[in-house]
């Protein structure tokens, strides 16, 4: 039941919150790439065959969303939410390279905050210098062990390794489900932030271009949330202005992917190979 291979979900971008002009074009466009990207995407090498073909997660961008004001990144056959198991940790990797000062902090307290509505436990487990990377393996046992390689999280600039984080991206988020299309379920994956968005600060003072939001943001992708158009929401593509709070909506897609929903079978760890997201 628990034969493996992957599939790679369309990264999640995010335009600079705030009223830019051209943004809602640029993520307009973006949309149309992802959904033109998605048939391609499908595609994994090397794998047994098993009934395993790497169906992709669609990313619900901003219209699917859940009666209690959340959208769900991508659904099981069954109709339940793609998870992580909730009775394992989600450990995290941190390439720091590039960091802006203070956000060490931020990440704790987003950690913190996407722990406390879902239940799930993410961890730091420490620095790497791994580079992030449109085609990291989900499985590197000389770097990690035999284990699914942890998430990483890095400060990249932008295109770096083939990432489709654009210049104007804040982050990017990169969940990978394994597992037979159908019933997979989360067991990696990465949360790049722009390191060239210098206009953003540490901290979590305002929705718009604190980077505290930004790491809560893209650590709810993470775990299985998609966009929704509420902009009380910071889920919202483009969050709304003031001090940064998760939203009624967010709060309760944290809990649709969370803890409450019960332990899942995680298949062993193996080498797989991970299709890259769409590219321009
Ligand atoms: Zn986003």
């Amino acid at each position: 039941m628990t034969t493996s291979p992957t599939s790679a979900p369309e990264p999640a971008a995010d335009a600079p919150s705030g009223p830019r002009p051209g943004a809602v074009v640029t993520l307009l466009a973006l949309a149309a790439l992802v959904a033109a990207g998605v048939a391609a995407v499908g595609v994994t090498r090397g794998l047994p065959a098993t009934a395993d073909t790497g169906g992709i997660p669609h990313h619900a961008e901003p219209g699917v969303e859940a009666a209690g004001g959340y959208a769900v990144w991508a659904y099981n056959d069954d109709g339940r939410p793609i998870r992580w198991d909730p009775c394992t940790p989600i450990d995290i990797v941190v390439a720091p390279e590039g960091a802006p000062p203070g956000t060490d902090a931020d990440l704790e307290r987003a950690i913190a905050e996407v722990g406390r509505h879902s239940g799930l436990h993410l961890r730091v487990m420490g620095e790497t210098d791994e580079r992030p990377a449109a085609r990291r393996s989900a499985y590197q046992p000389r770097r990690y062990g035999s284990r699914w390689a942890p998430v990483l999280l890095a400060w990249a600039a932008p295109h770096e390794n083939g990432l489709s984080l654009r210049d104007t991206d804040r982050g990017l988020a990169i969940p990978v489900a394994v597992g037979h299309p159908g019933a997979r379920v989360y067991v990696t994956g990465q949360v790049v932030l722009n390191a060239e968005r210098d206009d953003l600060e540490a901290g979590f003072g305002d929705r718009a271009d604190a980077w505290g939001a930004t790491l809560l943001h893209e650590l709810s992708h993470l775990v299985g949330l998609a966009h929704v158009e509420d902009r009380d929401q910071l889920m919202s593509v483009h969050p709304g202005e003031g001090p940064v709070t998760l939203g009624s909506g967010d709060r309760a897609g944290l809990a649709a992917i969370g803890a409450e929903h019960g332990c899942l079978d995680v298949p062993p760890p193996r080498d797989v190979e991970v299709a890259p997201p769409p590219q321009r």
